[in-house]
């Protein structure tokens, strides 16, 4: 169990994070959301105690994780923490970096693992080439596999698939979030992509004005946003009346009290997303086909 307890820290006098708490149990995936600047990857550095906390406590089990002030090496052999920069060896291989915390001591177990690792991370034709010659995503991947090579206790991601193209992003987060399932490995995603939390986060944790502005399961959270900021997380949403209302939740019916004229239909794949005027106001709503620009139709809640 990860406990977090009122932790409190700026860089300079203005704190990223105040008062902040929350716990995470063995092999729980929580989801980091919050805008650009929200101290989402803050968060994850203390976690990893890469810095000193200004007030509160990080316990993992019975360990106090503790910052350089403390510590003459930064970090735990039980997290790993893949930072938005990778800090990969570039000048030696996929598999040497991959392997890099492997012990040498058994040679056929580590290369069988590295092989495994690197089919999680689909890159078995990659083994032999040099980490400089990677594009971003490929260097993303390494420092993926290298992450969980030692089976960690805890994994840390920021924003781990970031640089990775939608051709390989969702197999990759299904494999990989599978992978740290069954080993019940903890893992901590800051992310501000839905697609790495829906489907896969237990939990999740919204942070916003250096607070957490809530916290619950992706389930609640969708159903039931308390704040425009976490529904615009998830989808394209309307305020009407202080309520907030999905463009998925209006549909086009024959008559209504709510009479729009269309601005501009927006194709979305197996559904178009239509932007409309409503008395000077803009609203959004699904519907299954193109609706031309200036129709009038009509719309209610489904
Ligand atoms: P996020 O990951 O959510 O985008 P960060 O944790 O990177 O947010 O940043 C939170 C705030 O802290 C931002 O205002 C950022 O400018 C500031 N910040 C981040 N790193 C440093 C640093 N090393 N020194 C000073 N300020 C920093
Ligand atoms: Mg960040």
């Amino acid at each position: 169990m990860l406990n977090v307890k009122n932790i409190t820290f700026g860089y300079r006098k203005t704190n990223v994070l105040n008062d902040v708490s929350f716990s995470v149990s063995k092999g729980e995936h929580l989801s980091i959301i919050g805008e650009s600047g929200s101290g989402k990857s803050t968060l994850l550095k203390l976690l990893y105690g890469e810095y000193d906390l200004s007030e509160g406590q990080i316990i993992w089990n019975e360990k106090k994780i503790l910052g350089p002030n403390y510590n003459l090496v930064v970090g735990y052999d039980f997290i790993k923490y893949v930072s938005q920069e990778f800090d990969l060896m570039p000048f030696t291989s996929v598999e040497e970096n991959v392997g890099k915390f492997l012990s040498n001591f058994f040679p056929k177990e580590k290369k069988n693992r590295i092989n495994e690792l690197l089919e999680v991370v689909e890159l078995e034709d990659f083994a032999k080439f040099k980490v400089k010659n990677l594009s971003g995503g490929q260097k993303q991947r390494v420092a993926l596999a290298r992450a969980i090579a030692k089976e960690p206790e805890i994994i840390l991601l920021d924003e781990p698939f970031s640089h990775i193209d939608n051709f390989k992003k969702q197999s990759l987060r299904r494999k990989l979030f599978r992978h740290l399932k069954e080993k019940k490995i903890t893992c901590i995603v800051a992310t501000h992509d839905k697609g790495d939390v829906l489907g896969y986060a237990d939990s999740m944790l919204v942070l916003h004005d250096s607070m957490i502005e809530t916290y619950g399961s992706p389930q609640t959270l969708f159903t039931n946003p308390k704040t425009p900021l976490i529904a615009s997380f998830f989808d394209e949403f309307n305020l009407i009346d202080d309520t907030i209302v999905y463009a998925h939740q209006l549909k086009v019916v024959d008559k209504s009290e709510i009479e729009v004229v269309v601005k501009q239909s927006y194709f979305k794949g197996h559904y178009f997303l239509i932007e409309s005027f409503f008395n000077n106001e803009i609203i959004f709503f699904e519907h299954s086909n193109c609706l031309a620009n200036n129709t009038k139709v009509c719309i209610d809640f489904k």
